[in-house]
């Protein structure tokens, strides 16, 4: 269970609603049982529900059963799709171990606003059901102009570009350290955006395969493709 809350041992922390009522009411679990807590700083810790009622409860840390494992350097930037959609993609991005999730607007994508604390729940939950001591935080949605205004060059940015679609160009080689993988949206990016990218050292075009994807599935492929060649 994530619990925004320090933790250490033998120090109480209140749940709130929704973590009392998933305790009590999904997972059926009582005083006396035992869980495991984690933070995204402590690592992961057993505790023992000291007090549970459907809107209230305690828990105390034990002991700490796994120490904190922080996810790899990496990025994932994609323009927002249908609802259903990007919450997969978030999920996913939670659960192959992106540090950062960032929704950015461009010439192409239809939404305008992102329910960005719907997001960064799903990434809770993504967190919560793989095991991970970490969750990626989520960013609101950001024009792409703005983004590669402010781009700090020492994160390089893997552009997964349709129009390479069959090329050769993968990750095979590429440098570790810090990455951004980059989505375009279900009609790509435009010409302007992609003449942008193409003048930006920082970027480097591969292809994802012999066929164009849709975006959640390139979302999916380029983070495991990316965790394979140039993940620890
Ligand atoms: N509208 C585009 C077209 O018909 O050419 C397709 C866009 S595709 C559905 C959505 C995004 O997925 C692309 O912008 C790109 O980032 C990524 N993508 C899909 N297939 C890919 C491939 N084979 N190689 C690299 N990127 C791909």
């Amino acid at each position: 269970l994530f619990i925004d809350h320090p933790l250490a041992l033998g120090q109480g922390i209140a749940l709130n609603t929704d973590q009392a009522h998933y305790l009590s009411s999904v997972m059926r679990q009582g005083p006396g049982d035992e869980i495991l807590l984690f933070n995204g700083q402590d690592g992961e810790w057993l505790a023992r529900i000291e007090r549970l009622a459907k809107r209230n409860g305690e828990v105390v840390p034990q002991r700490q059963s796994a120490p904190q494992m922080d996810p790899p350097d990496l990025w994932l930037m994609f323009a927002p799709i249908k609802k259903a959609r990007t919450d997969f993609i978030v999920e996913k991005a939670a659960e192959l171990g992106a540090a950062r999730i960032l929704p950015v607007q461009t010439d192409f994508t239809n939404s305008e606003r992102i329910r960005q604390d719907r997001l960064q729940a799903h990434a809770v939950e993504a967190a919560e059901q793989c095991g991970g001591t970490f969750v990626p935080e989520v960013t609101d949605l950001v024009p792409l102009p703005r983004v590669l205004d402010g781009w700090d060059v020492t994160r390089r940015i893997l552009w997964a570009d349709e129009a390479l679609v069959g090329a050769a160009e993968t990750l095979a080689g590429l440098e570790k350290g810090p990455w951004a993988i980059l989505i375009g949206p279900e009609g790509g990016f435009s010409e302007s955006e992609r003449k942008r990218l193409c003048a930006m050292h920082c970027v480097t075009r591969i292809s994802l395969g012999p066929r164009i994807l849709r975006a959640d599935t390139a979302a999916v492929a380029a983070l495991a493709l990316w965790q394979s060649e140039l993940g620890d």
